[in-house]
């Protein structure tokens, strides 16, 4: 079973239509695959009818990653960001943070593409018009490839677009205490995203994911792309003294990142506790009889 429970469409910040990304875990071997957005679900419905050309045997789970914030190594906040599965999507307190979360997107990227407007050749509304439903930095990145400013999204995350850039503008994330309570209200599963990816910048403190355990986190992604060798021994020790979920995961971003599906992947037995716990939506199989086409 490969099963990869991190991944991206264009209703965020990835570059493949929710209906591409299903296609593409199956034809890329998949078994599982887990669309997790950035605060929304609006990709979910697009990925469900894509399971009509699905093989009854592939899965497909309805998530989300949440913009959060945790207490950082030196006690200052830290962005966090929290993966959510198969949550209620009609739980209204949830819903009504989801519509709050993406309105703060939009005003903080229209706020960074006006303050680089000042000194490159964008058009901020352009850069608005890219979005889908949830914008983020990346939406910004790809105009600025487009604009000749910069060669790469990742370069242009480099400089330009990064949290000591002076065109960079906050934005309110979920404090994560709330965020996982709201999430276990609302029937889902949380699962801390890539919690020791140092690349990204500073990270939560241990003891804050320790009293998270306590108010009903999920799990933790212990497989990640950005995640080093030693990192995930640590999360790994971590997962098992505080009775945590251990997950797996590529964050695939379609051609907005490198890494591919299924770079890193779940083990059977986490992805059954994962389901287990969760009361708010099912996994979803796929409904296509056609047989030989993996
Ligand atoms: P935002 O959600 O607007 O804060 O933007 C953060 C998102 O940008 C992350 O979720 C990643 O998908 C993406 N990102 C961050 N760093 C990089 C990078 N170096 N290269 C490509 N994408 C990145
Ligand atoms: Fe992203
Ligand atoms: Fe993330
Ligand atoms: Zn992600």
């Amino acid at each position: 079973m490969r099963i990869d429970l991190h991944t991206h469409s264009d209703a965020s910040d990835g570059t493949d239509t929710p209906a591409e990304l299903v296609a593409k875990a199956v034809s890329s071997g998949l078994d599982v695959v887990a669309i997790t957005d950035h605060d929304t679900t609006a990709g979910w419905a697009e990925a469900q009818a894509a399971l009509d050309d699905a093989p009854t045997s592939f899965r497909l789970v309805r998530g989300m990653e949440m913009s959060c914030e945790g207490r950082g190594e030196d006690g200052d906040p830290v962005p966090v960001h929290l993966l959510a599965y198969l949550f209620d999507p009609a739980d209204s307190t949830f819903a009504a943070e989801r519509i709050r979360q993406r309105e703060e997107r939009v005003s903080r990227l229209r706020a960074m593409a006006i303050n680089i407007a000042a000194d490159y050749p964008i058009d901020p509304e352009e850069v608005l018009a890219r979005v889908g439903t949830s914008a983020g930095r990346p939406h910004l990145a790809a105009a600025l490839v487009e604009a000749g400013v910069v060669d790469s999204v990742s370069e242009a995350f480099e400089e330009l677009l990064s949290r000591k850039s002076k065109y960079f503008v906050n934005k309110q994330d979920a404090p994560i205490d709330e965020a996982v309570a709201m999430i276990a209200a609302a029937g889902g599963v949380s699962v801390i995203a890539h919690a020791r990816a140092r690349m990204r910048g500073r990270l939560l403190a241990i003891d804050h994911i320790e009293e998270l355990a306590e108010r009903g986190l999920g799990g933790l992604e212990v497989d990640h792309p950005d995640h080093p060798e030693d990192e995930r021994v640590l999360l790994n020790g971590l997962a098992r003294r505080l009775g945590l979920i251990v997950t797996g995961s590529s964050d695939y971003h379609g051609d907005h990142k490198e890494q591919a599906l299924g770079a890193c992947t779940t083990d059977l037995d986490a992805f059954d506790a994962l389901v287990a716990r969760a009361s708010g939506a099912a996994v979803l199989h796929g409904r296509s009889d056609a047989r030989g086409e993996r």
